[in-house]
């Protein structure tokens, strides 16, 4: 086996490389579970010597079969993450740094 960053030799127990120290993983899967029985798989490979960073999504039924798919690239991912986070993070800069200030407007 190969180190997934710096291409040197590395045994296949080893999780770090011992040269450059890189984790030796190259993807990451997590399951989310649906209504009726489905479940959405979303696959995260990471950057590595041979490969390029994405991510898959597909859809599986009931009994095992994937239904269907579809891959990310990175800024596209980065923006599905973005439209997922919770509400509170899409307040705008400006209501932010009010908050951080403590100012208000005065009124009149
Ligand atoms: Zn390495």
């Amino acid at each position: 086996m190969s180190c997934v960053h710096c291409g040197r030799d590395v045994q296949p127990a080893f999780r770090y490389c011992p040269w450059c120290g890189a984790t030796q993983r190259r993807k990451l899967v997590e399951f989310f579970l649906g209504h009726e029985g489905r479940a959405l798989r979303v696959s995260r490979y990471f950057r590595t010597v041979d490969q390029e960073p994405q991510v898959r999504v597909s859809v599986w039924n009931e009994h095992g079969e994937a239904l269907a798919a579809v891959s990310l690239d990175e800024p596209e991912a980065a923006r599905l993450a973005g439209f997922l986070r919770p509400a509170r993070a899409h307040r705008s800069a400006v209501t932010r740094l009010r908050e951080a200030v403590g100012t208000r407007r005065p009124t009149r």
